[in-house]
């Protein structure tokens, strides 16, 4: 009995375990499954077959059958850990399939070998304990750390489709594939031995062509932001590269003194459990992040830039869009949702999304008064679902975060300025299905609180052009905007045609029902305009109760004077067209104010500018409009004219 060997074997075990919970319990389809569960299992036989060689030391006879059965599992471990880096990174079925096969026909020749021409002391020989380029599983071990490992995440990164857009990238993935498939059959050189074939340095100068093919593609490709990227090979090498190097000086300091079983326990019980600690993959992640982006202040300085050209933004909804973009662009996010507070001040609504459902944007509201919402105000900082699990109960995070399930949601940002939530943005997981790091946060939280100043920028725009009660815009903006249209029709040749509209017997009106039911007419009348007009048309109201369309954009004019009547003509039936449309639309409406039923009708006067004579300006257009107006009111309301004075 010798009691140092229970430590690989306690590894080993706890490993095959962490294998069936994987494959039981873990990620969301088995093809997902399958290479952790494939990971886990050839680890624990790397963990077997050490506890075999320390418990069975001296007994040649077991030694040799227990080599045998664990052997080829043990050799699979850096193939199985390959592809499911494969796996997390890309996912693309056809590639992680093909080397996955490869690999499998590694494994298997590895197994072959061994059977065929192994000694037990030979395979004794652990990774690094004895450098010999005859150890086939040990160049098997090199030639996918230092080459497939780091060009299966490069290809990985390379085939999701968001990068793969131009024919270059392309053809650069075409070399890392090159790069791959020779380093692959440069391996299968040295199986050759066991058909009696001595040609181990056959495959030398295939790695060559493999490492130059690799070379090539990685270096000439420089528009890429391979930041992400280095980042996972860094992180790949800093996590493995003190493990090979304390096993390296452990094996090489004990094997010196024959004292194998320190060597094989230690390297183990490392190698395995540190495989299975998630603190160490957490500080290292940490490091590699803190390596690559030390230069993130540039990124910042960029994203400041972008931020800038935002806040000069006034359309919210543009404003909005912008956001949603660079959000997409910097961080690889199957959904996104931005909130924001509504009118009523009593909930959040989303007011641009991507990739979300359209009925869902009306009907997911987030009150003032839920728990998500008392707890950004709180904490005032970006809440990760996955981090907060870690330190919450699931009933908290599942109160959080239930709301969102819809969305998938992974991540919340609030967007305050100067303590006020003026809303949140929803991310769902990431692409890659990899956890949001302390660099994604890093550049979020930079990110919202330049968006946070652009988005209370155009909000105060908006509440200051648009009227309150009617919520169309208001005098000064209506004029402003007419403005340019006019210039626009001179310009352009794209006529336009001005409705001014106004109330029927309002004062009557008033007096009998009051100035409240008034308003109320003002604000439903508003509603129609807005509702009725398209988007490019400008509703504004003009002053106490009367209301300016400009219909722009009617169709094209003509310089031709045989044609221009019949042009006027289309345009005139346009334009009245639509006006009759609001016309009917405030007839039809009844509104219902303290136990009565009202009715109103409006008249509407129109003119119309097709360009022909630049002498022509904005109030001479409405004037005209007016003069409509005034004739509508003499025929005896509720009715439209179209000023004469064009044609
Ligand atoms: P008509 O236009 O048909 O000739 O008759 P009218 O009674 O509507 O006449 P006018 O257009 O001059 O109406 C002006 C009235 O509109 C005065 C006022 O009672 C009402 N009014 C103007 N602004 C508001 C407002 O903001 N709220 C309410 N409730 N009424 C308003
Ligand atoms: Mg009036
Ligand atoms: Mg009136």
């Amino acid at each position: 009995m010798n009691i140092y060997a229970f430590l690989p074997y306690i590894a080993g075990v706890f490993s095959l375990e962490a294998g069936f919970y994987i494959l039981i319990k873990t990620a969301k389809t088995y093809t997902l499954r399958l290479p952790y569960f494939f990971a886990a299992l050839c680890v624990s036989s790397y963990c077997f077959l050490n506890f075999g060689f320390i418990q069975f030391i001296g007994y040649e006879d077991i030694l040799v059958i227990w080599t045998k059965i664990f052997a080829p599992g043990a050799y699979l471990t850096i193939p199985a850990l390959f592809n499911l880096m494969l796996f997390v990174g890309g996912q693309k079925k056809g590639a992680v399939k093909f080397i996955f096969l490869l690999s499998l026909v590694l494994g298997l020749s590895a197994l072959l070998y061994q059977l065929k021409s192994f000694s037990v002391t030979f395979s004794y020989m652990t990774w690094g304990s004895s450098i010999s380029i005859l150890n086939f599983p040990y160049r098997l071990f090199l030639i996918n750390m230092f080459i497939c490992l780091p060009a299966g995440i490069l290809l990985s990164y390379f085939q999701r489709d968001r990068v793969c857009k131009t024919e270059l990238v392309k053809r650069q993935m075409n070399f890392i594939l090159l790069g791959i498939l020779v380093a692959n059959i440069a391996m299968l050189f040295d199986v050759l031995p066991v058909f009696g074939v001595n040609a181990y340095h056959a495959g030398s100068p295939l790695i060559a062509i493999a490492f130059i093919s690799l070379l090539y593609s990685f270096a000439s490709y420089r528009l890429l932001d391979i930041n992400p990227l280095l980042n996972k090979v860094l992180l790949v090498i800093l996590f493995v590269a003190p493990l090979l190097s304390l096993h390296l000086v452990i094996c090489m300091l004990l094997l010196e003194s024959q004292n194998m079983v320190f060597n094989a326990a230690f390297s183990v019980t490392v190698i395995s459990g540190v495989l299975l600690f998630t603190p160490y993959k957490s500080f290292i992640q940490a490091l590699t992040n803190k390596i690559i982006y030390h230069g993130r202040y540039d990124y910042q300085k960029i994203l400041q830039e972008v931020c800038q050209s935002l806040i000069s933004m006034l359309d919210l909804e543009q404003l909005l869009d912008s956001i949603l973009h660079l959000i997409i662009q910097t961080i690889d996010v199957d959904k996104v949702a931005i909130f924001l507070e509504d009118e009523d001040k009593f909930s959040y609504k989303i007011k641009a999304s991507f990739d979300i459902d359209e009925q869902l944007k009306e009907t997911l509201i987030i009150h003032n008064n839920e728990k998500i919402v008392e707890r950004l105000k709180q904490e005032t900082r970006i809440l990760v679902k996955e981090e907060l699990s870690q330190f919450e109960t699931k009933e908290t995070v599942k109160i959080l975060f239930d709301k969102f399930t819809v969305i998938d949601a992974e991540l919340i940002a609030p967007i305050f300025f100067k303590d006020h939530l003026l809303g949140l943005i929803v991310l769902s997981r990431k692409r890659t299905k990899h956890m949001y790091n302390q660099g994604d946060i890093d550049v979020l939280n930079a990110f919202v609180a330049e968006v946070s100043v652009a988005i209370e920028n155009a909000r105060l725009y908006g509440e200051a052009i648009v009227d309150g009660l009617t919520r169309t815009f208001q005098h000064n903006y209506f004029y402003m905007r007419l403005k340019e249209e006019v210039a626009r029709v001179k310009r352009y040749k794209r006529p336009i045609a001005l409705l001014m509209i106004d109330i029927d017997h309002f004062k009557n009106f008033n007096d009998t029902y009051g100035h409240q039911a008034g308003d109320l007419i003002l604000r439903n009348i508003g509603n129609i305009l807005k509702t009725k007009l398209r988007n490019v048309d400008i509703a504004a109201r003009y002053g106490g109760e009367e209301f300016s369309v400009i219909l722009t954009d009617l169709g094209s004019a003509t310089v031709d004077k045989n044609y221009r009547q019949e042009i006027i003509k289309r345009h005139m039936h346009d334009a009245i067209l639509v006006a009759e449309r609001l016309r009917k639309a405030v007839e039809d409406v009844t509104i219902e104010f303290e136990d009565k039923r009202l009715n109103i009708t409006i008249s509407i006067g129109i003119a119309y500018y097709d360009g022909a004579d630049d002498k022509v300006n904005a109030e001479q257009l409405v004037k005209k409009a007016d003069r409509a107006l005034y004739q509508a009111k003499q025929d005896g309301r509720n009715r439209i004219v179209f000023s004469a004075e064009q044609a």
